[in-house]
C-alpha cells in the first residue's frame, strides 16, 4: 500500500495512506466509501499539504476527485482523522460527520488554545505532576491548527448510513475518545483508533466528561456488534482478521496495569497522587527516560486506571489537592 495509490480492501471501500511527519506511527489511513451521491470519506489526515496532496493522488488513482466526496465521517477528534476536514469540505461541499460527544470537544481542543492550556495545567496540578515539570508537560504536544470547523452531521450509536454495498452502522466505542466510532460496514468493520495491533490506544482524563473512561473503553472492547471475524480496517497500520483476539489481548492489557496500580497504590504508608503512581508502572521504557509528552500520556492512562479501581471498591480517593488514592 504505498503513499498517493489507493487500494480497493474490499468491495467498495478504497483506503489511502498518508503521512504524518516526525511521529510513530508514521502515517494514517483514510478510506473512501462508494455511495450512490459520491464517496463518503472516512478520517481525514493531517491538515497539510503534503495530506491534501496524498489524498487527492489516491481519490485518483481510482478515478474519483475530492469534489466527489459528499460526507466526511471523523471516527474521532484526533488531528490526524480530522484535521483536513475542513479544507475537504471547502472544495467539496461536504457535511461532516461525527460523534455528538466528539463534536462537542471541538471547541475545546482546538478552537481556544488559552483555554486548553489552563484547563491542561490544572488538570496536571490536580494529579500532582510537580510546578517545575507543568509547564513542560502542558507544552508537550503540538497545538492543533485552530482553524478547523465544527461538524455539522452529529452522529448517535446504531445510526446506519447507507453505502454501495449496504449499510456503515456506527457505534459508539468511547476510551481513546469519549466520542470514538467504529463503523460496521457489509464486509469489515472501519475501527478508527479503537482497536490497533502491536499499539494499545492511549486513555486520558484530560477534557473527557466521563467520570470513568477505562470502564467505557473495556464494555466498548467487548461489545457484541462488532464483528470479531470480519476484515479489519484500522486508522493505521495493515488490515487484520483478528478482533475478537486482539480485543481480548487489550482487555489482558487493562486488567494487568490494573492489578499493578493498585499494587503501586499500596506500597507505602501515605495515599499518592496520580504522578507518584505513574513512576511506579512500566511503561515501554523508564519513567526518567520517558520523553514529556510519553509522560503526559502515562499520567492520563494511570489517572483512567486510578478512577477504574474506584469506581471498582479496590482504591479510595482520598479527596486532597491534588488527589491522592488510598488502598480500600
Ligand atoms: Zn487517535
Ligand atoms: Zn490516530
Amino acid at each position: 500500500m504505498s503513499a498517493g495509490h489507493a487500494t480497493e480492501v474490499c468491495p467498495g471501500i478504497w483506503s489511502v495512506r498518508l503521512p504524518i511527519p516526525n511521529a510513530s506511527p508514521d502515517h494514517v489511513l483514510v478510506y473512501a466509501v462508494e455511495a450512490r451521491e459520491g464517496l463518503i470519506l472516512i478520517d481525514t489526515g493531517f491538515k497539510t499539504e503534503e495530506c491534501r496532496r496524498t489524498l487527492e493522488a489516491g481519490l485518483a488513482s481510482f478515478g474519483a476527485r475530492v469534489r466527489d466526496v459528499y460526507g466526511i465521517v471523523a471516527t474521532h477528534l484526533h488531528p490526524d482523522h480530522y484535521g483536513l476536514a475542513g479544507t475537504l469540505q471547502e472544495q467539496s461541499g461536504a457535511w461532516l460527520g461525527m460523534h455528538v460527544v466528539d463534536a462537542a470537544l471541538v471547541p475545546a481542543w482546538y478552537h481556544d488554545q488559552e483555554a486548553l492550556n489552563s484547563a491542561t495545567s490544572e488538570w496536571l496540578r490536580a494529579l500532582g505532576a510537580p510546578g517545575v515539570a507543568r509547564q513542560g508537560l502542558a507544552e508537550a504536544m503540538r497545538p492543533w491548527d485552530p482553524d478547523v470547523p465544527l461538524p455539522n452531521r452529529l452522529l448517535a450509536d446504531g445510526e446506519r448510513l447507507e453505502y454501495a454495498y449496504g449499510m456503515l452502522k456506527v457505534c459508539h466505542t468511547p476510551g481513546h475518545t469519549p466520542g470514538h466510532i467504529v463503523l460496521v460496514a457489509r464486509d469489515a468493520v472501519l475501527v478508527g483508533d479503537h482497536v490497533l495491533r502491536g499499539i494499545s490506544p492511549f486513555l486520558s482524563t484530560l477534557l473527557d466528561p466521563s467520570d470513568d473512561p477505562l470502564g467505557g473503553f473495556l464494555a466498548a472492547l467487548a461489545d457484541e456488534r462488532l464483528p470479531v471475524g470480519a476484515l479489519v480496517l484500522p486508522g493505521h497500520g495493515r488490515p487484520f482478521r483478528t478482533l475478537g483476539e486482539r480485543m481480548t489481548e487489550l482487555r489482558s492489557h487493562h486488567d494487568r496495569r490494573l492489578a499493578e496500580i493498585a499494587i503501586a497504590v499500596s506500597t507505602g504508608d501515605e495515599p499518592k497522587t496520580a504522578w507518584e503512581v505513574a513512576q511506579d508502572v512500566h511503561w515501554f521504557r523508564p519513567w526518567d527516560e520517558l520523553d514529556l509528552f510519553s509522560q503526559r500520556i502515562a499520567l492520563g492512562e494511570t489517572h483512567a486506571h486510578l478512577l477504574h479501581l474506584e469506581r471498582s471498591g479496590l482504591v479510595d480517593a482520598v479527596n486532597d489537592d491534588p488527589y491522592r488514592w488510598t488502598r480500600r
